[in-house]
């Protein structure tokens, strides 16, 4: 029988591994992306000689401890690309005392925040205990973990049941010292409901020197899986938009592009944005109670939804790389109250900017349907973004004085940049907890639809954001596909 013809739309991460995977055991694979670049909102873009970074802040797997260090090497990143190692987390800032500086070093972190806070020493100590549980286990890790793979949970499971449920803000409330309770609950790209659990695993992987960063950012990155999926034979169309799935007969058969045209296969794969492939390409045909449930009222909120990067004529290395920076005054960014910034500074990868200057970056959660009224009007549009990235600046000048100066290239992208390049639109609508849940039992949202046949979804729609998680999906997908067709599963 000749090679099954897959055609996949989208040529994100998950949408790169499901086609790399499948080309290694001999399927033939056509991608279609709209975009004119690989990765999906894994993305940077240029301007005026600096990287201007969208995606990447901790990548799972840059340590060859990690499961999916080997992942990355059969799609091509490593050792392509160099991994930088962090040696803290993030740094919470105050005007008026010693910062709290999240070593990865975890007894240099208890010693620090004791020294914070002597009174708070046995929750400090709590904490790093139960980071280190989690030094020897990836959590995110069993996403490539088979049934008994997923066994390895046991060893953790007093911790899990202990913070189940448990949210930074929570945590933080057990600290006696007022800055610690106040700086607590950002430490975790500043998301006070997030899972403490998150944060213990991040803690215990980051002293192993995982969780690092891919020198060159997220377009290096997805670039070198596209290019691991060429050499192996793989065709990806760029500046193609796939307007509908066709079918025959409860059977996916191939996709009609926004040009008319229609291209047929044996398997059809969507990397697209969930609503936009269930319901617009395949026209709300197949759902199931859960889908509808899961998308019936669609998440606004955004985590960060707005990106101000900024390209600075100054040497940023000696900066911490990420910053919670409390303001002095409040400020009002995209119709909300601020009063601190989640700020990236990115001197340690100085492929991102010419010799001697830096980008820095703040991100912001914010509302998805805010911008879409501000859209309406273009002007109102441009004079919003133009409004924030003054407001930003001027913010920054207190802490970088002599800033304004130095700022060569500014850029603001919001949730409407990312739904033109990548068709995704509103938020995710998975708690933390379920999110925790997904990610110990390996249960998906809808990686088959109930009645349509040779017909798949892959990636964060799928499943759960994330990027070795999305590329484990493409795995995984493959591996099903195998199964299917009785053919035995390989990765080289
Ligand atoms: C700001 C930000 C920071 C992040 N930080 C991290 C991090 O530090 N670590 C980490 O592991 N993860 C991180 N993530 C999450 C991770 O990047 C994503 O979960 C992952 O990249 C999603 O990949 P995907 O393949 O599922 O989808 P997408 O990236 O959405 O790719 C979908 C692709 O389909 C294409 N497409 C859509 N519609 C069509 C159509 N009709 N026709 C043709 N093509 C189409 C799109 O253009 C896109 O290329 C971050 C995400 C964001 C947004």
């Amino acid at each position: 029988m000749a090679d099954k013809s897959v055609l996949i739309i989208g040529a994100g991460i998950g949408g790169l591994s499901a086609g790399c995977y499948a080309q290694i055991n001999g399927y033939r694979v056509r991608i279609l992306e709209m975009n004119s670049v690989p990765g999906g909102v894994c993305t940077a873009w240029r301007r005026d000689g600096y990287t201007f970074d969208g995606c990447v802040h901790n990548l799972a797997g840059s340590c060859p401890k990690s499961v999916f260090h080997s992942m990355w090497r059969e799609l091509g990143v490593v050792p392509a690309i160099e991994m930088h190692a962090f040696d803290e987390l993030v740094r919470v800032e105050r005007p008026d005392g010693a910062p709290l500086v999240v070593h990865c070093d975890l007894d240099r972190l208890a010693a620090h925040m004791k020294q914070l806070s002597p009174d708070d020493a046995a929750v400090i100590d709590e904490l790093v205990i139960a980071s280190r549980r989690f030094r020897d286990f990836e959590m995110m890790g069993l996403a490539l973990a088979g049934p008994l793979g997923r066994l390895a949970i046991l060893r953790v499971m007093p911790t899990l049941i202990k913070y189940s449920g448990v949210t930074m803000t929570r945590f933080a409330g057990r600290f006696t010292d007022p800055f610690l309770r106040r700086a607590f609950p950002t430490l975790l790209y500043d998301g006070p409901d997030v899972p403490v659990l998150l944060l213990l695993s991040f803690l215990g992987r980051m002293e192993i020197g995982d969780l690092g960063w891919p020198v060159g950012g997220s377009a290096n990155f997805a670039r070198a899986i596209a290019q691991r999926f060429a050499q192996l034979g793989g065709e990806i169309t760029y500046g193609t938009q796939v307007a509908s799935i066709l079918t025959e007969g409860d059977r996916a058969v191939g996709v009609r592009l926004a040009d008319g045209s229609a291209h047929h296969a044996d398997i059809i794969v969507s990397n697209a944005y969930g609503p936009a492939t269930i319901f617009e390409m395949l026209g709300g045909r197949y759902v199931s109670n859960a889908i509808n449930a899961y998308y019936d009222s669609p998440e606004d909120r955004v985590e960060m939804g707005v990106h101000v990067s900024l390209g600075v004529a100054r040497h940023l290395a000696p900066e911490p790389h990420a910053i919670v920076l409390p303001l002095n005054t409040p400020v009002i960014i995209a119709g909300e109250e601020r009063d601190r910034f989640f700020v990236e500074t990115f001197g340690f990868d100085e492929s991102l900017a010419p010799p001697g200057k830096s980008v820095l970056k703040v991100v912001f959660a914010t509302s998805c349907k805010y911008w879409e009224r501000v859209h309406a009007a273009p002007e109102r549009y441009a004079a919003e973004k133009a409004a924030i990235a003054d407001a930003v600046i001027s913010q920054l000048e207190h802490r970088f004085p002599g800033f304004r100066q130095e700022i060569e290239v500014v850029d603001v992208a919001t949730p409407i940049t990312t739904k033109r390049f990548t068709g995704n639109g509103h938020g995710f609508k998975v708690s933390g907890t379920r999110m925790m849940l997904a990610m110990l039992t390996g249960k998906k949202l809808s990686q088959t639809l109930a009645g349509l046949r040779n017909f798949y979804m892959v990636g964060q729609w799928a499943g759960l954001p994330g990027l070795p998680l999305v590329a484990a999906m493409g795995k995984d997908l493959a591996c099903a596909m195998c199964r299917n067709d009785g053919k035995p599963f390989v990765t080289a």
